[in-house]
C-alpha cells in the first residue's frame, strides 16, 4: 500500500479551473476574462518597456549571483516604501518602518500573518472584507490568525456596504487586526471614497484596531501610484501603526518574477531594529532569501529618473486602456438594452469589475459564447479589447435577456 493512499483529493483552484476550461476550448472567438494579469490591445501578455530597458541595463553591469540578504536586496526595500509611503513620510524619514523583501504580494501576506501570528499581543483574530481575494483565507488561517469578515459589498447596489462595514468595524473586538485592500479591491472594483477612508479611520482608531493593508494595485485604479496609496498615506498620518504588503506583479507586470515588500510601522529606529531581527526570524526557516532578479529590476525601475517616468506613464496606459474598456462596455450595453442597471461597470475600480451576472448566466456564457470569468461574475477587464469587446458585449445582453 502507498503511503499516500489515504491523501484525499483537494478541490482544484476556481481561478485556475476557468483557465483550464479556456484552453480546452477551440472556439476561435472565446475569451478568458478569468486570470488577473494585464493583457494589451491585442489580448497578449505585456512586458513593459521600463521593465525591458532595466534588463538591458542590468545586463550590461553583468551582475553576480550571490544571496541576497535574508530581507533582500536593501535598495529595492527602500524605494519600495518610498513608492508606498510616500518621500516626505514622517516614520520613513525617522526610520522607523521595517521593510523586508518578499515573494510577492502574497509572499508579503504570509510574513505579516506569522509576524503577527508570533508578536501581535492582543486578538489575533483578523477580519477580511466579504468577498475578499480568495487566497486571503488560507494565507491567514495557516498564518495561525482567526479569520473572520466584515460586510464590504452590497449586491443590490453591486456597490460599497458602508453602513454594514462600519456596524461590522465597530461591533469587531477590540484591537483586532483589519485587512483593507489599499485599493482596487479583489473581486469587487469597490473602493472606499477618501471621504468614507476617512471614517473608517476614525472607527479603527475608536475600537483601536490593527490596520492590514494589501497594496497589490498600487497605480492599478486610477493610472497614478500617488493617488492610489491615498489610503495607506492618510492612515500614516492619522498615526496608525500599520502592515502593509506590495506587489510589483501587476504594476510592473512582474508576475513571475514575484517581487513584493512587507512592511511594518514602528514607533522608533530601535522598535524598528527589534523587529527587523525578528522578520529574519521569521523568513529565514521559510525560503531562506528572497530571489534577485525582480528585485533588481524593480529597484532599476525607481531609482532611476528616466526609467521611473517611463514606468509611470505605461502604468498610466494600462488604467486607461481599463477605463477606455468600461466606458466601452457600457455603452454597449445600454445601446443593446441589456436589462438592469449598468452603471456599476463604470463606477468600478482596477483590474476587475463584479458584473452582477448569475452563476447561471456566467455558465451559458461558457457553454453558448466560450466566454470564461469566475462563478460569481468577476471578470478582469483587461480581457477585454477593441477586438473582442462588441462580441462580448453582445454575449453578455443575450444572456441576460
Ligand atoms: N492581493 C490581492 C488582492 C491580489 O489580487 C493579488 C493577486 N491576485 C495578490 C494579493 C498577490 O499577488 P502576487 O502574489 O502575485 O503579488
Amino acid at each position: 500500500l502507498s503511503v499516500w493512499s489515504t491523501v484525499p483529493a483537494g478541490p482544484p483552484d476556481p481561478i485556475l479551473g476557468v483557465t483550464e476550461a479556456f484552453k480546452a476550448d477551440k472556439d476561435p472567438r472565446k475569451i478568458n476574462l478569468g486570470v488577473g494579469a494585464y493583457r494589451d490591445e491585442n489580448g497578449k501578455p505585456y512586458v513593459l518597456n521600463a521593465v525591458k530597458k532595466a534588463e538591458e541595463t542590468l545586463a550590461k553591469q553583468n551582475p553576480d549571483k550571490e544571496y541576497l540578504p535574508i530581507t533582500g536586496l536593501p535598495e529595492f526595500t527602500a524605494s519600495a516604501a518610498k513608492l508606498a509611503y510616500g518621500a516626505d513620510s514622517v516614520p520613513l524619514k525617522e526610520g522607523r518602518v521595517a521593510v523586508t523583501q518578499s515573494i510577492s504580494g502574497t509572499g508579503a501576506l504570509r510574513i505579516g500573518g506569522a509576524f503577527l501570528g508570533r508578536f501581535y499581543p492582543h486578538v489575533k483574530t483578523i477580519y477580511l472584507p466579504v468577498p475578499s481575494w480568495g487566497n486571503h483565507t488560507p494565507i491567514f488561517r495557516d498564518s495561525g490568525l482567526e479569520v473572520k469578515g466584515y460586510r464590504y459589498f452590497d449586491k443590490k447596489t453591486v456597490g460599497l456596504d458602508f453602513e454594514g462595514l462600519k456596524e461590522d468595524l465597530r461591533a469587531a473586538p477590540e484591537k483586532a487586526i483589519v485587512l483593507l485592500h489599499a485599493c482596487a479591491h479583489n473581486p469587487t472594483g469597490v473602493d472606499p471614497t477618501p471621504e468614507q477612508w476617512k471614517e473608517i479611520s476614525d472607527i479603527i482608531k475608536e475600537k483601536q484596531l490593527f490596520p492590514f493593508f494589501d497594496m497589490a494595485y498600487q497605480g492599478f485604479a486610477s493610472g497614478n501610484t500617488t493617488r492610489d496609496a491615498f489610503a495607506v498615506r492618510y492612515f500614516v498620518e492619522q498615526g496608525h501603526q500599520v502592515a502593509v504588503s506590495q506587489s510589483f506583479a501587476k504594476n510592473m507586470g512582474l508576475y513571475g518574477e514575484r517581487v513584493g515588500a512587507f512592511s511594518l510601522v514602528t514607533s522608533s529606529p530601535e522598535e524598528r531594529a527589534r523587529v527587523d531581527s525578528q522578520l529574519k526570524i521569521v523568513i529565514r526557516p521559510m525560503y531562506s532569501n528572497p530571489p534577485l532578479h525582480g528585485a533588481r529590476i524593480a529597484s532599476t525601475i525607481l531609482r532611476d529618473e528616466q526609467l521611473y517616468g517611463l514606468w509611470e506613464s505605461e502604468v498610466k496606459h494600462m488604467a486607461d486602456r481599463i477605463i477606455q474598456m468600461r466606458d466601452r462596455l457600457y455603452d454597449n450595453l445600454v445601446s443593446q438594452n441589456t436589462p438592469g442597471e449598468w452603471n456599476h461597470i463604470k463606477k468600478q475600480i482596477g483590474m476587475f469589475s463584479f458584473t452582477g451576472l448569475t452563476q447561471p448566466q456566467t455558465k451559458a456564457l461558457a457553454e453558448k459564447a466560450h466566454i470564461y470569468m469566475t462563478a460569481d461574475g468577476r471578470i478582469s477587464m483587461a480581457g477585454l479589447n477593441g477586438k473582442n469587446i462588441d462580441y462580448f458585449s453582445e454575449s453578455v445582453s443575450k444572456a441576460v435577456k
